[in-house]
């Protein structure tokens, strides 16, 4: 096959609908605060069943809003997962808490439920779950741990927007769901984020911590208000939303794409020997944010780097946290700690796929791993 432009490992996808909105902002009067920024978050609460939404500038910043408002502050610790982006555990970092890593399971490689009971502590606030690749986590065991230590599920969907448990629309059931627009994520606004939640409190004071933290109180006059604490500047513009409210209208047709290419990935790839390929459980309809395989027996370092010559821009998903330097100098955590996440990452690489993606690009890269992998059709590897 004739060398094609590199096929990076996930891209937007962006139409002239989506530009003729962001123009017709731009015409108008409200670049930002404007009457577009509650639209969008009507729209994506409505389409996740969620109360609420409060859009903000990034998934980081949503994070970091959802936290504050949760109460979570100095000494304070959250249960998380390993195999996360770092915004997760940082913006935690960022409230002065201390994020409690707890290790994987190796079909879903999302946090392993079984774990998380036993790092508890009186500390203790939030459990925050990260639906992996856009699969959902068993929310069934995760909220009775919650409700029996009074804890709150603050979800890391930033993978699953429109991904379901059991039926239900991740957006739907935690008490707050984090959501983040990057180009690379479902649907996007360049940048942006937002939190989801049914609960009022939380929903107000989302709005107030995006805005720096300030309360108007029109009574005192139309002028006034006052800051209790002091928040930030998260806010997102009203040309991105416009982008989002229409980029939403097809996140259906984008899901099953990726659905699409991922059965594709899953036929290609079950029967060779030395991939793993993810795993969809029967309680869980996968977002499909991202396809990581895991390769066995073979180098990684290798198969990745002759997947980019091949222009194959694969990715890994992800260094684990608790290796990071800052990790294991803050908080003690060591090489070893997390062994299934270990074991992941060692053999990790995330392939393309994207809606806009072609059936030619698919199979090109179905072709380009086989052909790194296997040798003269017998399933000889390197
Ligand atoms: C993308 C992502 C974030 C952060 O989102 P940004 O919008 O890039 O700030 C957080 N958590 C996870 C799991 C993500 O994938």
């Amino acid at each position: 096959m004739a060398k094609i432009k590199i096929i990076p490992y996930g891209h937007q996808w962006l139409d002239d609908n989506d530009i003729k909105e962001v123009i017709k902002v731009l015409k108008g009067d409200w670049l930002t605060q404007g009457p577009k920024i509650e639209e969008f978050e009507k729209a994506v609460a409505k389409y996740c069943g969620a109360k609420y939404g409060v859009a903000v500038s990034s998934g980081t910043a949503a994070l970091h809003a959802a936290y504050s408002v949760a109460g979570i502050s100095s000494g304070d610790e959250i249960i998380t997962t390993p195999m996360t982006f770092a915004a997760t555990a940082n913006a935690a970092v960022f409230c002065g808490a201390r994020p409690v890593f707890v290790d994987i399971r190796s079909d879903t490689l999302n946090i392993n439920s079984e774990l998380i009971e036993g790092l508890i502590t009186s500390k203790t606030k939030a459990i925050v779950p990260v639906d992996f690749a856009g699969h959902p986590c068993d929310y069934e065991e995760i909220f009775k741990i919650a409700r029996k230590h009074n804890l709150l599920v603050i979800e890391d969907a930033c993978h699953a927007l429109g991904a379901k448990y059991k039926g239900k629309k991740v957006g739907s059931f935690s008490d707050m769901t984090i959501l983040s627009f990057h180009p690379v994520k479902h649907i996007t606004t360049g940048e942006g984020g937002m939190v989801l939640t049914d609960n009022k409190n939380f929903y107000e004071k989302l709005k107030i911590f995006r805005h720096h933290g300030i309360i108007k109180i029109p009574e005192k006059g139309k002028w006034y208000y006052e800051i209790e604490n002091p928040g930030y500047n998260y806010r997102i513009t009203d040309f991105q939303c416009a982008i989002g409210i229409s980029q939403l209208k097809k996140l259906d047709k984008f899901i099953e794409k990726r659905k699409k290419i991922a059965e594709r990935y899953n036929k290609a790839f079950k029967n060779i020997e030395k991939i793993i390929i993810p795993t969809e459980k029967i309680y869980a309809k996968s977002a499909w944010h991202i396809y990581p395989i895991q390769i066995r027996g073979a180098g990684r370092k290798e198969v990745f780097e002759k997947l980019f010559k091949l222009a194959v821009g694969a990715q890994v998903h992800y260094v684990p946290l608790h290796i990071q330097p800052f990790y294991q100098k803050r908080f003690g955590y060591k090489k070893g700690d997390f062994p299934i996440a270990e074991k992941y990452y060692e053999g990790a690489i995330t392939l393309p796929l994207f809606p806009k993606m072609t059936d030619k690009e698919v199979q090109y890269v179905i072709d380009s791993v086989k052909k790194i992998l296997i040798i003269n059709n017998a399933q000889k590897m390197i």
